[in-house]
């Protein structure tokens, strides 16, 4: 029974090891490129009568301003500064002062609306028609948000945050400004974890290779091509392979730990594997870690094949075998 039990625990280091090793690949450990095309932002001049053009299918996200003149923060694709980690933009950036209001470039669907780490407040809006989404950062989380669901071109999605409040901290705060992107495909098509992560900002690879569009680019061009923008595939691992491997991890421990508590005969414990499993499911899927419910399901059949040896009759009475301290009498 010891080494059935040693040989359980064996297994979840050996898959917690690989997966220590997985994990890395999966979230990308491509070596960065030396250069990337930096660019700086286009159309600010006329960003007045692109905002007031209801023909054109975009509008810039803030209304125009005298500002819109001064280079701030980092434009499309721009370098990180030399001695960090090498990094580039994925997005523009406007400089504001802390509550300017922030719009909706183009009709579409707010699939998340709060708070992101460094963004402060975030907003990510889904545009199908378009096949694309936009990306709205340091917004302010107390003068209002916006609710998930339906926006129209020039809905209100919040106000730039103060310093303290927009990714930055009293201890060290952040200048108010807005960081804009947009990139091919919708939210739900990139993982939230690594390089293609939905809300990234920095990122070591090119921007474009990832589907990120120079936003200031798109919406002067005044159109959207036929089929919409093509989004690049991240492939089966990117997309999936951190959810099989959580997923895996934890249907292993649990089974593991089902197998241990059937077979040193913990009848209390029996329920325990299926209820931390269903826990654990639903944790990460409120964190949006995991996008299906196979841990719910996993956890599930645990916790039912739990409950079936929980109250069905022990098949070998408690004690000795038939004939055993007899037989030795
Ligand atoms: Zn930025």
């Amino acid at each position: 029974m010891e080494s059935d039990v040693r040989r359980a625990h064996l297994g979840v280091r050996k898959l917690l090891r690989a997966c220590l090793v997985g994990v890395p690949l999966l979230t990308g450990c491509t070596q960065p490129p030396e250069s990337c095309p930096g660019t700086t932002p286009i159309g600010l001049d006329r960003m007045a009568a692109i905002t007031t053009d209801h023909d054109l299918p975009f509008r810039f996200p803030l209304d125009a301003s005298r500002l819109d003149d001064g280079t701030y923060h980092a434009w499309f694709g721009e370098r990180s500064e030399p001695g960090e980690d090498r990094r580039y933009h994925a997005a523009e950036d406007f400089s504001r002062p802390a509550g300017t209001p922030v719009y909706a470039t183009a009709d579409g669907e707010v699939s998340y609306s709060g708070r992101a780490g460094g963004y402060g407040w975030l907003v990510i809006v889904d545009h199908p028609q378009f096949n694309l989404y936009s990306l709205y950062g340091h917004l302010s989380p107390s003068r209002w948000s916006r609710d998930v669901g339906p926006v129209s071109k020039g809905s209100l999605l919040g106000y730039l945050g103060d310093p303290w409040e927009n990714g930055g901290s009293r201890e060290r705060p952040l200048d108010p400004h807005l960081h804009f992107g947009l990139r091919a495909g919708q939210r739900a098509d990139y993982p939230k974890r690594g390089e293609w992560r939905w809300m990234a900002g920095w990122i070591r690879l090119c921007p474009q290779d990832l589907g990120w569009l120079q936003p200031s680019r798109v919406i002067t061009a005044g159109a959207v091509p036929d089929e919409g923008y093509s989004a690049p595939d991240p492939g089966f691992l990117v997309r999936w392979g951190l959810e099989v491997l959580i997923t895996l991890v934890y249907s292993a421990a649990g089974t593991g730990l089902l197998v241990i508590a059937l077979r040193r005969k913990k009848r209390v414990f029996l329920l325990l594997p299926g209820i931390l499993i269903i826990l654990a499911g639903t944790v990460l899927l409120a964190s949006e870690m995991l996008r299906t419910p196979a841990l719910l399901v996993v956890g599930g059949t645990l916790l039912a094949i739990g409950a079936c040896r929980l109250v069905a009759p022990s098949a070998q009475p408690e004690g000795p075998p038939p004939g055993g301290t007899q037989a030795a009498v």
